[in-house]
């Protein structure tokens, strides 16, 4: 099951329009197959060039992405691959297009939902990581940025960004520190083996946020997120959990559970009845309990806000950092053996370093 990279330049066999996302080595720009006249989105992923570089991504990383999206290939939840391309400097994914943004972001603009809606969201959601998980693939990156809507007015969920995925076999160990801190399990945290499972605490995290507008472990920082995440410390307050039925409680408790051996499974998930009602009365129970959309409108403000602090953060980074070398440029020039700087730009340095 090799890698079929497609040797024709990319550009010959297609338009490219607009940016439509970015992330930490990608770029995502719409374009259009000549032949077929078929919108696609085409990510570029940065390939790294110097193995001791930290731009770009190493090609047996880029190479695993593309093998666990051509063993997913056509499940209606899953984000399909339609071809690849290498054009030197970056590997192509040519995917699906994908319209409708990120779900929680159609979500916060709607006046209510009730637990009805919100669980066939999760239905969706669930049936996907049911169909990686049949095939030992854990997505490791399940948060609200990467469940997107196909188009606004279809409630058609897509999963996208199989770019920390990994096969998980018996026979192999995968232990890795990644993710996002408000996300991850806490086997992640304590370094300890990566499992299917791992995705299941992340269905926890986000169905707790779904209901009710708030995030069981984020903290005031990153270790202090880490920290309740190990502890297992969160609570259903009842400040935004008055509305929530007891049926999505006992969905959410059955997923944030630390031992992964305990977790519910995908499979068991899509028979809870919160997913699939066994009665009259719980399918009432769900219908009747609202969401908490004042909450999660908030919830969703801040997570926007963070968004952009965090790009304006970058761009200044990467402005003192070319302004930097162009000094430090200077200093070597002037010959100096010992290369002096104004006290003040000791922390930059660091920072430079570091990243
Ligand atoms: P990250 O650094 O967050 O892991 P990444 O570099 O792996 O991201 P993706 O998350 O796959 O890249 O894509 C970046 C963004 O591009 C997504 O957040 C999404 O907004 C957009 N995007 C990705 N794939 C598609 C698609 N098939 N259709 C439409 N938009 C897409």
């Amino acid at each position: 099951e090799g890698i079929e990279y497609s040797t024709e330049p990319f550009e010959s066999l297609y338009e490219v329009y607009e940016d439509i996302g970015s992330g930490q080595f990608a770029v995502v720009r719409r374009c259009v197959e000549k032949a077929t006249r078929s919108e696609y989105a085409a990510k570029y992923i940065r390939k790294r060039r110097v193995a001791s570089s930290r731009r770009g991504l190493p090609l047996e990383v880029i190479a695993r992405e593309v093998h666990v999206l051509q063993k997913l290939h056509k499940h209606q939840n899953i984000i399909s691959l339609h071809q690849v391309f290498d054009n030197g400097q970056h590997v192509i994914l040519v995917l699906e297009l994908v319209r409708g943004g990120e779900l929680f972001e159609h979500i916060s603009e709607r006046e209510r939902l009730s637990e009805e809606e919100a669980s066939a969201f999760l239905h969706q959601i669930l049936l996907g990581v049911c169909h990686m998980h049949s095939n030992d693939i854990a997505h490791l990156d399940l948060k609200p940025e990467n469940v997107l809507l196909l188009s606004k007015n279809r409630q058609h969920i897509k999963l996208i960004d199989f770019g920390l995925s990994r096969v998980i076999t018996d026979a192999e160990e995968v232990r890795d520190l990644m993710g996002t801190a408000e996300f991850v399990a806490p086997e992640i945290v304590n370094y300890e083996p990566l499992c299917l499972a791992t995705d299941m605490w992340a269905i926890g995290v986000i169905t707790y946020i779904l209901v009710s507008g708030s995030s069981p472990f984020l903290g005031d920082s990153q270790q202090e997120t880490f920290n309740n995440v190990t502890a297992v410390d969160y609570t259903f307050d009842t400040q935004y959990f008055s509305g929530t039925s007891d049926l999505a409680k006992d969905f959410i408790c059955r997923l944030l559970v630390k031992d992964v051996r305990k977790r519910m499974t995908a499979k068991e998930s899509l028979s809870h009845p919160w997913i699939q009602p066994e009665s009259e009365e719980q399918e009432e129970e769900r219908r009747d309990a609202q969401t908490n959309m004042d909450n999660f409108k908030s919830y969703q403000a801040r997570r926007r806000w963070k968004h952009s602090v965090k790009v304006v953060t970058l761009c200044n980074r990467l402005s003192r950092s070319a302004k930097l070398r162009s000094q430090s440029a200077e200093l070597l020039d002037s010959r100096s053996s010992a290369i002096t700087l104004r006290e003040d730009q000791w922390p930059t340095l660091r920072c430079l370093a570091a990243s």
